[in-house]
């Protein structure tokens, strides 16, 4: 991988990566290094649209999986991200970082609801755009909602920050002699079922031709090292 130059990119962040060491919700000083990352990367001249996932709080399949209705436990999850973006709205305005909040579930009181054409202008006057609700229907997840905002927002890459460093092809965490891929194709994500992002979130960015950089974002500074084309990661393409 060359040093790549993007103008812009969507950043998704799982929703676990906002709850620290604590095993649940939302704890502010992580939310707040998450913050300082966005703002190092905005700083280097990026435009920068954010997708946080809603894990940390709920997921529609842990309820469906306690018997809730499938659809309604979906929308709790929605919800939950609404909630992990507002949180991180709060942190980056805190440092000086202008955002908007654009949520595909409609809530006039707390956020704007998702219009391309206004995200973009956000995007032009400098504002980190935070994308919630997914793509606003159950039965996806918010890695489509990031492979879809990327595409209509036309960025140049996915950067999903995860706790790993990469794409292994097996799981680092349970088989110590799990390899990194350097480089993967969507076509081996898929065939192999590589633990990256789900199945639509992948052929959305294939079709759209996005590349996915799978990096360590709780390591302090690694947004900045990726963006530059150093540091440890995977990149997902064709
Ligand atoms: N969700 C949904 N439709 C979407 C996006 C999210 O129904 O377009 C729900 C779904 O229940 C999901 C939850 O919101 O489990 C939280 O999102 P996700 O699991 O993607 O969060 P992450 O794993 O990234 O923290």
């Amino acid at each position: 991988m060359t040093n790549p130059t993007y103008r812009r990119i969507l950043l998704k962040l799982s929703g676990e990566v906002l709850m620290g060491e604590q095993g649940f919700g939302i704890d502010p000083a992580t939310v707040a290094s998450m913050a300082a990352e966005v703002k190092a990367a905005k700083e280097t001249g990026l435009e920068i649209c954010l997708v946080i996932g809603g894990g940390n709080i709920f997921r529609g399949m842990a309820g469906a999986a306690k018997g809730m209705d499938r659809a309604q436990a979906d929308y709790m999850g929605m919800l939950a991200t609404v909630m992990n973006a507002l949180a991180m709205q709060n942190a980056l305005e805190q440092i000086g970082v202008h955002t908007r909040v654009q949520s595909a579930v409609q809530m006039d009181q707390v956020c704007e609801p998702v219009i391309r054409r206004r995200a973009e202008r956000h995007l032009e006057k400098g504002r980190v755009v935070i994308f919630a609700a997914g793509v606003g229907s159950p039965y996806f997840t918010t890695d489509s909602g990031a492979a879809l905002r990327a595409a209509e927002m036309k960025c140049d890459a996915l950067f999903k920050g995860t706790s790993v460093d990469g794409v292994y092809d097996s799981d680092p965490k349970t088989n110590a002699s799990a390899k990194r891929y350097d480089v993967v194709s969507y076509d081996t994500v898929l065939a192999d079922n590589l633990k990256v992002m789900d199945a639509s979130a992948i052929a959305l960015c294939r079709d759209s031709n996005i590349p996915i950089i799978v990096f360590n974002i709780r390591e302090p500074g690694n947004l900045a090292r990726v963006l530059a084309g150093e540091g440890t990661s995977t990149l997902v393409g064709n």
